[in-house]
């Protein structure tokens, strides 16, 4: 049956997109309709991405500590053991208060939550396959896409989610695997593989370039690595995998050199998948419409989020851009501004990327290399947390602050932190990014002592004076 009344904006998908998307519209007082098929709010990230690896990356990060650092502290435990049914219901009930406080959310900002699968069957319509049988449709002034993304499958390696998984088969295996092998050495190869091998797994990395993550500094990520081998990870760069199967409790895999030459078997208990995600649009009923693709088999937009189609707008990981939630959030607020005739904008110069292993790599702005391949002159300044007073307190000193800042104007262009709570000491310089500043001004704004903020300080006293204090 059709809706009676007409809305101002259908969002499809209720991911860190889609929702915020949502709460905002309503906010602005536009009518709002949220279309979700999963039957939980929060999409990709609340249910199985972000949250549930970082409640699994936390409780593995305690057993680990408890097992290999507490005793140096003068705490003894004898024999600590890990609990995996206790430790999944910690992050089940982590993941279900969250997206149940969404749907308070969606409640108290008036926003309708329709669930059930949405397809656009005209530029100002929407048919919903409706969860509880039944179809609905809906009339629109505005439709925004926010389907998300989901898992690239690699030929040959056919996922079946118990043996060989994707990252959300990793999320609920059901024991801890003696080996592993992970494909992959990006974002979520990283926290997935530091999970498992925290636990006890044996886990093997296998990555098809010669260094991991792409996207990081270079330097950065070289200690990086060693860090993470020291931890118990191996890696097996320049390596690609030809072909996986199940041979009874075990998984077979076929490897050989990326450039090609001779092949190579390795067997594991458990393999994951995670060579990068795609957007997702099954269904969406795109191509009836005539919604244009760009050259990446992502929804083609212009500056303001708009398709093609006029009434149609395109936001989070179905669009260009690093696939983040925060990045998600940000597209959807701007979006709904736009359509509400406010003057939506995100800056994805100043959006962090952040790999939440331990330690964890922060990351905002631009990499040396891409200075140097931009042409850019600019000068770096470095400060290591071994010479950071806190960090030496608590023995948690692996890790460095880089800054990279315009040579002549000392305007900041990138900072890449590698530390405990990288993660959150990164948004003093998204703040400074965001209003120009310089690395003078952080090395004169006073810190607080002892934090590791200092680093990030002292970092900006050898970018801008060219030596730090303490170092
Ligand atoms: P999604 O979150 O994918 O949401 C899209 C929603 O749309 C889904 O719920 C889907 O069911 C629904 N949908 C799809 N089609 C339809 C349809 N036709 N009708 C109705 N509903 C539909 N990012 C970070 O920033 N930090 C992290 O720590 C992080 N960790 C991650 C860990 C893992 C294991 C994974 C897989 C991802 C992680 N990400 C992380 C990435 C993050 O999850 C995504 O960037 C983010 O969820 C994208 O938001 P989105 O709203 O665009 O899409
Ligand atoms: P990714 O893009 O981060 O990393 C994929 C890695 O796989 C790369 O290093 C790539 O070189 C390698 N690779 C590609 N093809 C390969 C092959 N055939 N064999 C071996 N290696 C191969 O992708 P991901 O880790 O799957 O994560 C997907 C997305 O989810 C990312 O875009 C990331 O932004 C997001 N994510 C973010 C976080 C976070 O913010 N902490 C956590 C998890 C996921």
């Amino acid at each position: 049956a059709a809706s009676s009344v007409e809305q101002d904006v259908v969002i499809i998908g209720g991911g860190p997109g889609g929702y915020v998307a949502a709460i905002k519209a309503a906010q602005l007082g536009l009518k709002t309709t949220c279309i979700e098929g999963r039957g939980a709010l929060g999409g990709t990230c609340l249910n199985v991405g972000c949250i549930p690896s970082k409640a699994l990356l936390n409780s593995s990060h305690m057993f680990y500590e408890a097992k290999n650092n507490f005793a140096h502290h003068g705490v003894i435990i004898e024999n600590p053991k890990v609990d995996w049914t206790a430790m999944q219901k910690q992050k089940d009930t982590a993941v279900s208060g969250l997206t149940k406080g969404i749907e308070g959310l969606f409640k108290k900002n008036k926003v309708e939550y329709v669930k059930g699968w949405g397809k656009i069957v005209g530029p100002n319509k929407v048919e919903v396959a409706l969860s509880d049988g039944g179809s609905k449709i809906i009339d629109t002034k505005n439709i925004i896409i926010a389907t998300g993304s989901e898992v690239t499958p690699l030929p040959g390696v056919p996922i079946d989610e118990k043996k060989i998984v994707s990252s959300t088969g990793a999320l609920v295996l059901k024991e801890v695997p003696k080996t592993m092998v992970v494909i992959g050495a990006g974002y979520i190869g990283l926290e997935m593989g530091s999970v498992y091998s925290r636990l006890g797994s044996k886990v093997t990395v296998v990555e098809f370039l010669d260094h991991i993550v792409p996207t990081m500094d270079s330097e950065v990520r070289r200690t990086f690595m060693r860090t993470l081998e020291k931890q118990g990870l191996s890696f097996k760069m320049s390596t690609k995998v030809s072909k996986g199967e199940v041979v009874g409790e075990k998984v077979h895999l076929i490897v050989e050199p990326s450039k090609g030459g001779p092949s190579d078997k390795i067997e594991a208990d458990a393999v994951l998948v995670s060579i990068g995600r795609r957007p997702l649009l099954k269904g969406l009923g795109l191509d009836e419409v005539g919604v244009k693709m760009d050259n990446r088999g992502r929804v083609a937009i212009d500056d303001h989020f708009r398709t093609n189609i006029p009434s149609i707008y395109a936001i989070g990981d179905v669009v260009q851009g690093p696939m983040l939630a925060h990045k998600a959030e940000e597209d959807g607020v701007a979006a709904v501004e736009i359509i509400a005739g406010k003057a939506g904008h995100v800056n994805y110069n100043t959006v962090p990327s952040i790999c939440y292993t331990h330690p964890e790599v922060a990351t905002v702005g631009i990499t040396e290399d891409e200075a140097k391949a931009k042409g850019l002159a600019v000068k770096t300044g470095k400060f290591s947390f071994m010479a950071n007073s806190r960090a030496r307190a608590v023995e948690d000193a692996d890790g460095l602050v880089k800054m990279i800042a315009d040579a002549k104007t000392d305007k900041l262009l990138g900072v890449h932190i590698m530390s405990a709570n990288a993660g959150e000491l990164i948004h003093e310089c998204c703040v400074a990014m965001e209003y120009g500043a310089c690395s003078e001004d952080l090395a004169r704004t006073c810190h607080g002592h002892p934090t590791l903020s200092e680093a990030v300080k002292e970092a900006a006293i050898a970018t801008a004076f060219g030596k730090p204090i303490h170092m």
